[in-house]
């Protein structure tokens, strides 16, 4: 009896070990990118630049309901006076959209998915005004339909990304970053920090963040009366922003290495932001939250 407890001791250490040997380099590489986040001043001047975006729209590209709330796949277009459009997020293609489906349905008890086609698909010929592309991490229900879009918009669009997205990968974001690789894309240049931009894109604000993957990034997007905040997976919920609530242990320790202490710090200084009138903070995943925003949807 003693013999076979051992044995079992013995097996649980070695789970324990290899779990630890898979987990803390990802945990190390996360908790290494803590840039300085800009004030709100920093973010207004974004609003007050010449030739600024005229409008931004949201893409639903799947949705699945997860307890008692939806979680959608949404990308974001970014419009100027010129014709040029900025995409953040490609979603997935309907393969990919139902894969990640069952993986949500298995982890966290999703229900049944919609798929509501490819953003590519859903932009139509205006794809072809797409001059830029950013991600808010390279998870895949984010990336994976940048093959879709090459599909349909071929070479000319540039990527835009940190260059903590750019160097930094982990287990869960190796591949969105294989696909960028050998998308359509080529990378433009950015300047300036914290807030990144690229003379291509005025008004438009592109800051590192880390925390919920090291290249997690927030998109600042400047209208002449209105500051929208892409928040990415910092939060799966906006309720989360304000309640000032993390994803659990099991979420941010096993299966996504989070920097815990840094997701807390960007939903602090998100809630502040967010609390101002003309100021919103968009999560990717939650489209009831942006319904109450106003933002319109793209109609092609
Ligand atoms: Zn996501």
């Amino acid at each position: 009896m003693r013999f076979f407890f051992k044995i079992i001791l013995g097996l649980v250490a070695l789970v324990f070990i290899a779990l630890a040997i898979f987990l803390v380099p990802p945990h190390l590489q996360v908790r290494g990118v803590e840039p300085d986040l800009p004030d709100e001043a920093a973010l207004r001047s974004l609003m007050a630049v010449e030739n600024g975006p005229i409008a931004v729209r949201y893409i639903v590209n799947a949705s699945q309901p997860v307890g008692d709330r939806a979680l959608s796949h949404l990308s974001f277009l970014i419009e100027w006076e010129n014709g040029n459009l900025f995409m953040i997020d490609a979603g997935m293609d309907e393969d990919t959209a139902a894969a990640f489906v069952e993986l949500i349905g298995t982890l966290s008890g999703g229900g049944e998915g919609t798929f509501f086609g490819t953003v590519a698909d859903q932009m139509a010929d205006n794809i072809q005004q797409v001059k830029g592309v950013g991600f808010t991490h390279l998870h895949i229900d984010h990336t994976q339909g940048i093959g879709a879009f090459c599909d349909a918009r071929g070479s000319g669009a540039e990527l835009y990304q940190t260059d903590w997205q750019h160097d930094l990968q982990n287990f869960n974001t190796t591949e969105g970053a294989a696909l960028l690789a050998n998308s359509c894309l080529t990378r433009g240049a950015l300047q300036d920090a914290p807030i990144m931009t690229s003379p291509n894109f005025p008004g438009l604000g592109i800051i590192g963040l880390g925390g919920h993957t090291p290249g997690s990034t927030l998109f600042a997007v400047g209208l002449k009366d209105h500051l929208w905040l892409f928040s990415g997976d910092t939060t799966n919920a906006h309720d989360d922003i304000l309640s000032n609530t993390g994803k659990g242990f099991v979420y941010s320790n096993l299966l996504v290495p989070e920097n815990t202490g840094r997701t807390e710090a960007l939903r602090l200084w998100l809630r502040e932001l967010d609390a101002e009138n003309d100021i919103n903070v968009v999560v990717s995943h939650d489209l009831e939250a942006l319904q109450t925003t106003g933002m319109a949807p793209f109609a092609p």
